[in-house]
């Protein structure tokens, strides 16, 4: 297997960053380049997709008395944070069998008179099934929050982007998930009284925090200096093989976040660094999108593989590529091989939230056996562009040998 010490692939298709980004000339606003992009009137930044979250809640609780928070059972768990974060109760959905969207009939029976909101979310860049959610919301008079936080520049099959069809919408531009301020949120709504609220609402419990943003404009620098396939050993490759070793999967994919969630404004310098990346964003998509096509056909030749795709119409993003393996064993003979190289396969969340023994005191305990399967029988290989054709057929030899 291909193994330089100066190489390594990432694990997600970040937009790679230009020095340009960084020179102190105006451009128009983040917001204004974001609610372009999207297709929408106005968007409002936050400084991290669980802080637009955090934002969206606190808001939707000061119209309503209710309480509960329908998410799905496996997704980031910074989500079960947030819910915990605005003091209000956590209930998981289990996946649909063999799907990626919350279970349509699951979902019905969780939403009562008491829930809040329900969080439909778009995995892996795939276009989530939002109907479903608003139709159930509709029936109890709850509110809808698309998360979108993997989805940046996702369309549905009418072509409007993928965070803008629920009540509420959210993205994260947080390192890893395509362009980055490395860390920064961005939250819409489609109606005018509710935009109005969330910016009330961000203005009373997020302040200017001059610690928070030296530390975010510093991390953004190295960013710069570090995003290439020749520093990533070094800030990325090196520290998750030292974690694999020692057994610890959720480190090594980063699902060991701080329970305590920043809240702050983001600097309009980093600002103007996500602006100016937005110009280039659409074409890189662009050009994701193509190679992701011809890769998806490859693995689909290998049998019993299969990779996570959009229905009919919708256009995803793919920041990876996700393969279901067909089972547990499958799954961990292809992870055992390729995990710790530095070709970028990874997992996406390691477990369904109920089992992150971190997380036991804000998450319940719930009986998601489809989110479970789903946890273990997927993972992830990159779709950087730094992911080139030599390497890619050494890691379908390798699932090759782990069908067996
Ligand atoms: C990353 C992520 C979030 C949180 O976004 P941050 O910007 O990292 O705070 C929320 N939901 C999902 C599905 C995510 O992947």
């Amino acid at each position: 297997m291909l193994r330089s010490l100066l190489y390594e692939v990432p694990p997600t298709a970040g937009l790679p960053p230009r020095f340009g980004d960084l020179l102190p000339f105006n451009t128009p606003t983040l917001a204004e380049q974001a609610a372009r992009f999207l297709g929408i009137d106005e968007v409002q930044v936050e400084c991290s997709g669980t802080a637009a979250l955090v934002v969206a809640l606190t808001a939707l609780r000061r119209r309503s008395p209710r309480m509960s928070v329908i998410v799905p059972a496996y997704t980031c768990p910074l989500v079960a944070i947030a819910v915990a974060h605005c003091g209000l109760k956590l209930r998981l959905c289990d996946l649909a069998p063999n799907g990626i969207d919350m279970d349509a009939a699951a979902l019905a029976a969780l939403c009562d008179e008491d829930t809040l909101a329900i969080v439909p979310t778009h995995l892996a860049g795939r276009v989530a099934d939002i109907d479903t959610a608003i139709a159930c919301a509709r029936r109890v008079g709850a509110h809808v929050i698309e998360d979108a936080a993997q989805a940046l520049g996702a369309r549905f099959a009418d072509g409007t982007s993928a965070g803008t069809r629920g009540d509420i919408g959210f993205f994260s531009l947080a390192v890893g998930k395509g362009l980055t301020t490395f860390e920064g949120g961005l939250l819409t709504a489609c109606d005018a009284s509710l935009r109005a609220q969330l910016r009330r609402c961000s203005e009373e419990i997020v302040a200017v925090d001059a610690v928070w943003e030296r530390k975010r404009t510093l991390q953004l620098l190295g960013y710069h200096a570090f995003y290439r396939p020749s520093g990533l050993p070094l800030v990325y490759g090196w520290p998750r093989r030292r974690a694999l070793r020692a057994g610890d999967a959720v480190a090594a994919v980063g699902d060991d976040f701080p329970l305590a969630i920043p809240l702050h404004r983001v600097g309009a310098w980093r600002q103007r660094v996500g602006a100016r990346a937005f110009a280039r964003l659409r074409d890189f998509l662009d050009a994701g999108a193509g190679q992701a096509r011809r890769r998806c056909l490859r693995i689909a030749q290998i049998r019993g593989v299969e990779v996570v795709g959009d229905s009919a119409q919708a256009q995803g993003t793919w920041p990876f590529l996700l393969l279901r393996m067909p089972s547990r064993e499958a799954r961990d003979a292809a992870l055992a091989e390729l995990w710790t190289t530095n070709l970028g396969v990874s997992r996406l969340f390691i477990h369904a939230l109920p089992d992150y023994d971190y997380l036991a005191a804000i998450v319940p305990k719930a009986d998601v056996p489809n989110a479970r399967d789903f946890a273990a029988r997927t993972l992830t290989i990159s779709n950087s562009p730094w992911l080139d054709e030599a390497a890619f057929d050494l890691l379908l030899d390798g699932l090759r040998r782990a069908i067996g």
